[in-house]
């Protein structure tokens, strides 16, 4: 038996240590890592539960006996052809690789650290290395009027901050050695016979461990309600992306704080469509109007209303351009255009006169607008 499992190097004697050696080697160390003299670390108390199951065998003549001549104790004894003399023993996670959950927990930034601090509450952290926060996104509902004219923004944001208890460091500064490599940073593994010497996976090969801080678990950073102002500048479109700077999640360790992002959706308007920096609109007009020509008034994004020419004979569905009469560009502050679609609006007519009008209308113009049609039949 090596490292971590082995009895003798847990209390810390030789082989061929005394009863009395090892018993004083086991009051020493309970006496260290007993729960009462750690209250809430976890890893004191494993270390305290193991050192206790040492000396339970140690200190027994009958079951050092065992231990000695086979590499581990079991109540059972040892049955040949048992797979596992081990299984009675509570799981040990201690030799998983827990690499694979770095980068887990996207989004909130949690770290591997997080991830295994949450799992297993040990209450330490290998020295950790500055990492920058993540930025932050979140979207903002704006009105028509306020993206073209700007406003301001009221936002509740949840963002890691740094841990005022430990200042962003995630531990309380004490740094010991890693008790399951003993300070070398390395563990042998055994597979299928075959011994590896991999990195220690509590310590992730650095031997050191440091008490983790108990508000952030040992993050360094803490998630908090934040109510913010944000300025949204004239001019934006559904999908921009505003940046304020230094909103993101804070780094660990000092590393450089992250971005927000407001990502905005602007509403739409009953009579004005924008697409980009350009203003469409429907206009109705009379068949007069349209038949002879007129000037009619547009509505425009400005109070004032625009005095629009219709030629004389203009077809439904002509479209018109009204220059620099759409949305200052946010980039370039140069306006885009507003486009006037007109459509014909045909009378309901009940009077006997108009209708003697329209008729005698159709007398002075008997062209049939479909003819051009058939003759492309
Ligand atoms: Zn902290
Ligand atoms: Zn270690």
């Amino acid at each position: 038996m090596t490292g971590k499992n082995d009895f003798y190097k847990l209390l810390g004697v030789s082989r061929k240590a005394q009863p009395e050696e090892i018993r004083k080697a086991y009051k020493r160390l309970a006496r260290k890592f007993h729960p009462d003299v750690n209250p809430g670390d976890k890893g004191a108390e494993d270390r305290f539960k193991k050192v206790s199951e040492a000396y339970d065998v140690l200190s027994d003549p009958k079951k050092r006996q065992m231990y000695d001549r086979l590499g581990y104790y079991s109540e059972a004894g040892f049955q040949p052809g048992e797979a596992n003399p081990w299984g009675r023993r509570p799981v040990d996670f201690s030799g998983f690789d827990f690499s694979d959950l770095q980068g887990a927990g996207a989004g909130g930034g949690s770290s591997f650290r997080d991830i295994f601090s949450q799992l297993f509450g040990r209450g330490e952290t290998p020295p950790q290395r500055p990492e920058p926060g993540s930025n932050l996104e979140y979207q903002a509902t704006i009105g028509f009027w306020d993206a073209i004219r700007g406003t301001t923004v009221r936002l509740n944001i949840l963002r890691q901050r740094s841990c005022p208890a430990c200042n962003g460091k995630g531990t309380t500064g004490r740094e010991r050695l890693c008790p399951e490599c003993e300070g070398s940073g390395s563990a042998d593994k055994t597979i299928v016979n075959l011994r590896f010497n991999v990195a220690c996976t509590r310590c992730q090969g650095t031997g050191r461990l440091q008490d983790a801080c108990v508000p952030c678990k040992g993050a360094g950073r803490l998630s908090e309600p934040e109510s913010l102002e944000v300025r949204i500048p004239a001019g934006v479109q559904d999908g921009y992306r505003v940046r304020v700077p230094g909103k993101g999640n804070s780094g660990t360790q000092g590393g450089p704080r992250g971005d927000l992002y407001i990502i905005t959706k602007v509403n739409s308007h009953p009579f004005f469509t924008r697409k980009g920096d350009d203003i469409y609109t429907v206009i109705p007009v009379t068949v007069p109007e349209a038949a002879l020509g007129a000037k009619v008034e547009v509505p425009t994004i400005e109070n004032a209303r625009a005095l629009l020419k219709i030629p004389p004979g203009t077809p439904s569905g002509q479209k018109f351009r009204l220059r620099e009469k759409g949305v200052a560009s946010l980039k370039s502050g140069k306006r885009g255009d507003q486009y006037v679609e007109v459509r014909i609006h045909i009378p309901k007519i009940a009077d006997e006169r108009s209708k003697e009008i329209l008729r005698e209308f159709s007398h002075l113009n008997p062209e049939n607008p479909r003819n051009d049609l058939y003759r492309q039949l």
